[in-house]
């Protein structure tokens, strides 16, 4: 397919402004030929307008039209063939295995909420029928349903080009939810995401879906972003990114004479806990597993594990010494944009020059442009704990080590940390029961516990928790991934004594869909 770095306005290509810019290849060092352009205030004004007028069609549709679309954006993803893959790695840099298996999961994601609509739960009906004879008042019928929330605004994830981004884990749950959707394409890879654009685009067509139920608009900088947040006729945002891009158009949503909900997954350091016993027992395997984890993908997860906290103990100087060399064996990669190297080499910076801190491995040498020279640095407990600069995210293959003098230090440590996506404990079998206060602790950080693992590796499965206490993310009641993301997208919303044959199929008493309800506090799926 040809690029021709326009936006879609629903299902029309567009490119009225004057605003081009180009994506970056970091591999070659050079900018890709493909010209993008920004969208204008008009175009994104048209947009918003096509998404609240589709909104009200595209709201009300049954949960088998709306799993078609996204089965048929599935399909036409994957009939982009290698052509797709190709532009992901010419964007980001990134090895054409990992865009191979990144494109795997964005089809397994959609093909999940298909099956999740299909199936119908989801909905959550609740019934209380009536009571006409209750005394001393007759009781009303009530029913209860998740709805859609209206139309939704994804920001695209520049670390997952496809998983995160245009037809990704944001866009998908609002689509399965009933939302239409305006995505805001990262300016790091606006040609894979026109690519998957004209994607969904098809699958709408051929689907029946309104005009306007999706849109992707193109745009090198703020305004753009501002502009769709601020809109009134925009109810909710998915953002994937930075802290301080997360928080900022947290912020400007609260600003709207209608404040809505901005659901901002901003990262963190994932912190992971070593205990004494495991590593006296085996503190080589833990450093070779840890220099493999935090070097992964060039450490441009947002689960990579940027801080490793222990007691000091002969184990821990062994692990240590183990993940100075195992690190250094490593070889760079390159990151996904000079941005993002210089973000990271920056913020390496930083840390490395903070009180007290010590290098245990900073590759310098041979490194190309815009690869990542990975690093680990090490801090005391209580100097870890005077220095708030210490607990940032540097964003790549960096990882802090804190050496604590004993359990009450580690415990303190662990309850000054901010909030985070993962918490990981390496533990012998019966370690545990000495440290509960330890892990209970941890507990309250974070969103997720992992027992003798990694924290990279996110799972997409419907009992995953992919979100975590501010500032991982700003509503830590919710998930970024697996299916129940779509409950960001929804709202409860109660019928009382609603004429039978006007109820959603899902609330009337014949139970036309067959779902699973709970009718007077029984979970069943029979009729009333
Ligand atoms: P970002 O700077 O947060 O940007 C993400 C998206 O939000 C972009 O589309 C950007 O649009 C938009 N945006 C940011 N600030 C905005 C503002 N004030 N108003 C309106 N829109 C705004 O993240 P990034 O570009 O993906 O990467 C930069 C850094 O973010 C990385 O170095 C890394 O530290 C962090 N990051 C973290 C994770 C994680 O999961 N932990 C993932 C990705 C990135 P424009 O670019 O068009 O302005």
């Amino acid at each position: 397919m040809m690029i021709t770095g326009k936006n879609y306005i629903g299902n029309q290509n567009s490119a009225k402004g004057d605003k081009i810019f180009t994506t970056f290849n970091p591999l070659l060092d050079k900018n890709n030929d493909w010209k993008i352009t920004e969208a204008t205030p008009e175009e994104i004004e048209e947009a918003v307008s096509l998404a609240t007028s589709a909104f009200k069609e595209y709201s009300q549709l049954s949960g088998k039209k709306k799993a078609s679309f996204l089965r048929a954006i599935a399909e036409e993803i994957e009939s982009l063939g290698d052509n797709l893959l190709e532009v992901y790695c010419a964007e980001s840099g990134l090895p054409q295995g990992r865009a191979n298996g990144e494109r795997g999961r964005t089809l397994g994601q959609l093909r999940a909420f298909a099956n999740h609509l299909e199936d119908g739960n989801w909905v959550e009906a609740t019934i209380d029928t009536a009571q006409p004879d209750r005394q001393p008042l007759p009781k009303v019928d009530l029913r209860k349903m998740n709805v859609a929330l209206g139309p939704v605004v994804v920001f695209g994830a520049s670390n997952f080009p496809l998983a995160f981004s245009t037809a990704g884990g944001d866009a998908a749950a609002a689509l399965a939810a009933g939302c239409p959707v305006i995505v805001k394409s990262h300016p790091m890879h606006a040609a894979t995401g026109e690519m998957v654009a004209s994607a969904i685009v098809k699958a709408a067509e051929k689907t029946g879906m309104p005009n306007g139920v999706f849109s992707n608009l193109n745009s090198n900088g703020n305004d753009v972003g501002q502009q769709l947040v601020l809109n009134e006729n925009i109810k909710a945002v998915g953002f994937t990114g930075s802290l301080k891009g997360g928080r900022a158009l947290y912020n400007l949503a609260a600003t709207r004479k209608e404040p809505i909900p901005v659901f901002a997954e901003m990262g963190s350091v994932n912190p992971v806990v070593l205990l004494p016993k495991s590593l006296e027992n085996r503190a080589e395997s833990i450093a070779k597993t840890y220099a493999g984890s935090i070097t992964l993908g060039a450490g441009q997860f947002c689960t990579n594990p940027g801080l490793i906290i222990g007691i000091k103990s002969e184990g821990l100087t062994n692990f240590t010494n183990n993940l100075a060399s195992d690190i250094k064996e490593v070889a760079p990669s390159c990151m996904l944009h000079p941005n993002i190297a210089n973000a990271y080499y920056k913020n390496k910076e930083t840390a490395l020059n903070q009180n007290g801190v010590a290098v245990l491995a900073d590759i310098s040498e041979n490194v190309p442009s815009n690869f990542a020279a990975q690093a680990v640095i090490t801090v005391s407990g209580a100097e870890f704990l005077k220095n708030p600069t210490l607990h940032h995210e540097v964003f790549g293959p960096f990882s802090l080590l804190v050496q604590c003098g004993d359990k009450a230090e580690l415990e303190e440590v662990i309850a000054n940390l901010e909030g985070q996506l993962t918490g990981t404990v390496i533990a012998d079998d019966n370690e545990l029961e000495n440290y509960r206060t330890v892990v209970s602790e941890l507990q309250n950080k974070v969103g997720r516990i992992i027992f003798n693992g990694v924290p990279t590796g996110v799972e997409v499965c419907p009992s995953m928790l992919h979100g975590g206490p501010y500032p991982a993310s700003t509503d830590s009641r919710f998930t970024a991934v697996g299916v129940d993301s779509i409950k960001r997208f929804v709202r409860p919303f109660s019928f009382q004594d609603w004429p039978n044959n006007l109820l959603p199929e899902e609330l009337k008493n014949e139970n036309p869909l067959g779902i699973l309800r709970t009718v007077n506090g029984v979970k069943t799926d029979k009729e009333i």
